[in-house]
C-alpha cells in the first residue's frame, strides 16, 4: 500500500514522512508543476494534428546530470496545485480536443495523481491518460494505476549499472526498471491505434547517449526477449549536453550520426516493426517553455 507518512512511493524508499519532510526527491505532500500546454512535439501518433495535454511536473526522483529540464526536476520551479486543480486542467485539455492527457515525470506523485485522475474521470474525462516516466519505479506503485492509465511511455534508460550510478545516481536502475516495465505491459499490452492515434499499450522511448553509454543494444535484445518485436519504440537522437555534464567528458557532446546509426541498425537487426526514429538534431528547439514565473 502506498504511504506518504513513510514514503514508499519509489525505489528509493525514503521512509520519510512527505506531510513535514522530503527525501530525494525533495517533493513534499504538495503537487507541484510548472507548465501545462498543448504539445505538438511528442512521437506522431500521441501528438497528431491535435496534440497532447502536457503536464510537466516539478521535481523528479532521480537526478540526471543530463536532464534538459533540471530547473524543474532538480531545482523544484513550479507552483503547488490541488488535486481538484489538477483534475480541472485535465478536464479543459479533454475540452480543447486533445487526444490525450500526458503526465510528465509523475513517478513521485503516484499517489496524489491518482486521484487527480479518478476525480477527473468522475468528472467526464475520457480521453487516454499517458504515463510519461523514467521507469525507476516500484512494481507495488504501478499496480495502483491499473485500470487508471491507458498509455505507458517510459524512458528506458540504462542497461548499465554504472552509467546509472555516474549520470543518474540510480545504480540499481537496470534491475528495476525491466521489472517496471513488464508490470506496465502485463497491464496495457502492446500499444493499439485508431486512426494513427495511440489509444492504449506501452511505447517505450530510449534516448542515446554518447558512446552508448546507457547500452542500447543490450536494451533492445531484452525487450525484443521480454516483449517482442512488436513493442512501440521511439529512439531518441535530441540528447545534448547540459546541466552537470562538464563533469562527465565522454557524454558532454552531441550524438554523432554514426552512434545513431548504430542504434536504428539494431532496431533493424532485431526485427522491431513498430515505432519512430529521429533526424540527428543536436540542438534542443523542441524544448518546453519552463518558465521560473511559475515557482510560486
Ligand atoms: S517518492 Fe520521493 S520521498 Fe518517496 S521514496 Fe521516492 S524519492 Fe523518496
Amino acid at each position: 500500500m502506498l504511504n506518504l507518512e513513510e514514503c514508499n512511493v519509489c525505489p528509493h524508499k525514503c521512509g520519510v514522512n512527505r506531510y513535514i519532510e522530503t527525501g530525494y526527491c525533495k517533493a513534499d505532500i504538495n503537487v507541484k508543476l510548472n507548465l501545462y500546454q498543448i504539445n505538438f512535439t511528442d512521437e506522431p501518433n500521441l501528438s497528431s494534428k491535435n496534440g497532447s495535454g502536457n503536464i510537466y511536473f516539478s521535481h523528479c526522483n532521480t537526478s540526471c546530470v543530463y536532464c534538459n529540464s533540471f530547473s524543474v526536476s532538480q531545482f523544484g520551479w513550479g507552483k503547488v496545485v490541488s488535486k481538484q486543480s489538477l483534475a480541472d486542467i485535465m478536464i479543459g485539455f479533454e475540452q480543447s480536443g486533445v487526444n490525450n492527457v500526458h503526465l510528465v515525470t509523475p513517478t513521485h506523485y503516484s499517489p496524489q495523481i491518482i486521484e487527480g485522475i479518478k476525480l477527473a474521470k468522475e468528472m467526464g474525462l475520457s480521453v487516454p491518460i499517458v504515463w510519461n516516466s523514467n521507469a525507476y519505479e516500484n512494481v507495488e506503485t504501478l499496480r495502483e494505476l491499473e485500470g487508471l492509465v491507458d498509455i505507458y511511455l517510459p524512458d528506458f534508460r540504462y542497461f548499465d549499472s554504472k552509467a546509472a550510478k555516474d549520470y543518474s545516481n540510480a545504480e540499481n536502475y537496470p534491475d528495476v526498471a525491466p521489472k517496471a516495465i513488464l508490470e506496465m505491459f502485463r497491464q496495457v499490452g502492446h500499444l493499439k491505434e485508431s486512426n494513427e492515434i495511440a489509444k492504449k499499450g506501452i511505447m517505450i522511448r530510449i534516448l542515446l547517449l554518447p558512446e552508448n553509454r546507457n547500452r542500447v543494444d543490450k536494451i533492445l535484445k531484452w525487450i525484443h526477449d521480454n516483449l517482442g518485436k512488436r513493442t512501440y519504440i521511439s529512439l531518441m537522437s535530441q540528447y545534448y549536453p547540459t546541466y552537470s555534464t562538464a563533469a562527465y567528458p565522454e557524454i558532454n557532446r552531441v550524438l554523432t550520426k554514426k552512434e545513431y546509426e548504430f542504434a536504428v541498425d539494431k532496431l533493424e537487426v532485431f526485427g522491431f516493426e513498430n515505432g519512430f526514429v529521429q533526424d540527428i538534431k543536436g540542438n534542443n528547439d523542441w524544448q518546453p517553455n519552463f518558465a521560473k514565473e511559475n515557482n510560486k
